[in-house]
């Protein structure tokens, strides 16, 4: 079977890229730049890229551009999407790409008839923010969906731009005849596989780089592989829909911290907070769609070990 993969040389999508040649796909995947061996090398030296990887050059701002990525492929996996905080102009940066270039990849799938099913990555960014009070008690699952006025008022921007993307994909498919699956991860964490430093590896990245303190916030978080493996899953189970958060536990970075701790007592830690106001509340997330999926998840602190093990070879610290 042939799939695609868009915004290939990304965190998520090499690993992605990695399985899905393990399982004997021929993976037609969109990169930006195919001269920039940074985002091209770790992934034509994976096994079977020589036989079954083509890289093609897509961009999600250019009309049409996944024409040719998409053509003959029977699933489509949409991972591209920017995901930074820091922007001068979240329009044109974060929320213009993510929305115009899925509703562009989306459009591309529609028509080319080999397309049976969409895998897009969204986030549990497009689930959890919104006015509704997060407490221990709280269940976050599938049904939540995040405020578009809530992402503004507080700023927001790569929150709003992922949950205006997967809202458009959802209102896009339902008067055609491809199917749909989101997947929503929420901090994604673990060993790279690419040269450079994504934005949520930069997270555990910060923490041991000499850092004084850590930030107050809590976060779902996951292993990329899992959450890669969730996306393959999503393709390969005929009754998969809708979506699934893919939440291994929900930790504050102090937690995160503890846990580096008890791994590499050596390590210089922020030893406080970067605030003095109460830790922010933790809240549970439901597992029981991604668990009913097949997937299994990774232990944090397995996660977490991994992650700093991977940015040290890669020369990070
Ligand atoms: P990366 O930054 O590693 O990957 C983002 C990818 O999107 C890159 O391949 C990038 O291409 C591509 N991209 C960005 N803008 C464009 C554009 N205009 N045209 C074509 N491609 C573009 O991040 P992640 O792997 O972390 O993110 C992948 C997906 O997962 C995103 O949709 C993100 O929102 C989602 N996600 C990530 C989480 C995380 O914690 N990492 C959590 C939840 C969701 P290029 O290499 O050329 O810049």
């Amino acid at each position: 079977k042939t799939v695609c993969v868009t915004g290939a040389s990304g965190y998520i999508a090499s690993w992605l890229v990695k399985f899905l040649l393990q399982r004997g796909y021929t993976v037609k995947a969109s990169v930006r730049d195919t001269s920039d061996p940074k985002k091209t090398q770790h992934l034509l030296s994976l096994d079977g890229a020589k036989e079954r990887l083509h890289l093609i050059k897509a961009d999600l701002m250019e009309e049409g551009s996944f024409d040719a990525v998409v053509d003959g492929c029977d699933g489509v996996f949409h991972t591209a999407s920017p995901f930074y905080h820091a922007t001068k102009d979240p329009q044109a940066e974060l929320i213009d790409p993510a929305l115009k270039g899925t509703l562009n990849v989306l459009r591309s799938c529609a028509k080319t008839p080999s397309v049976k099913r969409v895998v897009l990555t969204s986030s549990i960014a497009s689930v959890a923010y919104n006015y509704k009070p997060k407490t221990p008690q709280v269940l976050v699952d599938e049904s939540w969906w995040s405020d578009p006025e809530f992402c503004v008022q507080t700023q927001k921007w790569y929150v709003l731009s992922k949950t205006l993307a997967e809202d458009a994909a959802w209102k896009f498919v339902k008067d055609k005849r491809i199917e749909l699956v989101a997947i929503n991860p929420p901090m994604v964490v673990g060993p790279l596989l690419q040269p450079t430093l994504n934005t949520s590896s930069a997270a555990v990245l910060n923490l041991i780089n000499g850092a004084e303190t850590y930030p107050n916030s809590t976060y779902g978080w996951a292993d990329v592989r899992d959450v890669a493996n969730a996306h393959i899953l999503a393709f390969e189970n005929p009754s998969a829909n809708g979506r699934y958060l893919t939440v291994e536990s929900v930790a504050h970075y102090s937690e995160i911290v503890k846990l580096l701790r008890q791994l590499y007592p050596t390590l210089p830690l922020p030893k406080k907070c970067a605030d003095d106001k109460p830790f922010v509340a933790k809240y549970q997330v439901s597992k029981e769609r991604a668990k009913s999926l097949g997937l299994e998840f990774t232990p944090l602190e397995q996660t977490i070990k991994e992650a700093v093990e991977s940015l040290k070879e890669k020369g990070f610290f």
